[in-house]
């Protein structure tokens, strides 16, 4: 049944921008922002602010006080205060330990290396082969904990991709959810902290669209609503490849706040008037908001941004 497992449209959207501190802000991340903030606003609701440094060694020092510097600029204004991940380590304990009890959670031998000749996933990491699935092999201790994935196709009706199905424990199979180095996953972090927060949408690049299938597995079995998901294409540079630290993206700091606001909107598909970045970010913010239309964005994973790139 299309839309099943979603929760019923809420009086007051709760939208978020959760970025990782592994950098300064490019492009990329400026659209997810726009886009969550301005469909949250847009239906008169909530705008959050996550940083994601559960991942502490991709953690970059002064990156999380840059980027709310950036968005401050640009003139962003999100309710409450900022929530960091590393302060969170007990609900995410709390969760795992949930799992764990209902029979969920299996302690895992294997090294990168020894599942390095198994099946890659669509997002490109390793397919678990379920090797230690029933009990670890003689003499082996865990180093990572998975979650025991049922199989099944997963489904959601995406606001900008339309239907996504997946079959998690087929593409993926059991993930970690406790790392080696004694670090929560994103995955569960994500989950965690949506549903404490009280997030009624998801929007977000299209590369973590192939997230959002563990992420409903984990909300279903930890008991929480599942959101609505709407994945925005990623912005790219002209060779195809998605902007980031690696493809040496420019941050977004040396460009007018307006422009790259006005940028951001036409990157959506919004139509931005002519002459609109003249009148600063205010100016934008307030056309942006009247104007938004989730419909008009193109329903593509990636689309080039060589301004930016
Ligand atoms: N922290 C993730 C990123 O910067 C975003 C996670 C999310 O929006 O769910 O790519």
């Amino acid at each position: 049944m299309p839309g099943a497992g979603l929760i019923a449209p809420h009086a007051v959207p709760v939208g978020r921008f959760a970025p990782s501190p592994s950098g300064p802000l490019h492009f990329g991340s400026i659209v997810a922002a726009v886009g969550s903030c301005l469909s949250a606003r847009h239906g008169g609701g909530r705008w959050l602010l996550r940083i994601e440094d559960v991942d502490a060694p991709r953690t970059v020092a002064g990156a999380a006080d840059g980027i709310l510097r950036t968005l401050e600029r640009l003139g962003f204004e999100w309710d409450g205060p900022v929530l960091r991940q590393s302060g969170r380590t007990a609900a995410y304990r709390d969760a795992f330990e949930r799992l764990r009890a209902g029979g969920s959670i299996f302690g895992c031998a294997c090294t990168r290396r020894e599942m390095a000749d198994s099946a890659l996933a669509r997002d490109g990491t390793r397919r678990y082969p379920g090797t230690c699935r029933d009990g670890l092999p003689p003499g082996r201790v865990a180093r990572a904990w998975r979650l025991r994935v049922a199989p099944g196709v997963v489904g959601f009706d995406d606001g900008v991709q339309g239907r996504v199905e997946e079959d998690v424990a087929a593409d993926v199979g059991d993930f970690v959810l406790l790392r080696a180095d004694g670090l929560f996953a994103y995955q569960l972090a994500v989950v965690v902290d949506d549903a404490a927060a009280g997030v009624t949408e998801v929007v977000r690049g299209a590369d973590l669209l192939d997230s959002t299938a563990r992420q409903i597995v984990l909300q279903r079995l930890l008991g929480y609503p599942t959101p609505a998901y709407a994945h925005l294409p990623v912005a790219s540079n002209a060779a195809g490849e998605k902007l980031s630290k690696q493809t040496l993206a420019r941050a977004v700091d040396g460009a007018e706040p307006a422009r790259v606001l006005v940028d951001a909107l036409d990157f959506l598909g919004q139509g931005p008037p002519a002459g609109l970045a003249d009148g600063g970010t205010t100016a934008v913010w307030t056309w942006a908001r009247a104007n938004w239309s989730m419909a008009r964005v193109p329903r593509r994973r990636a689309v080039p941004a060589p301004r930016y790139g």
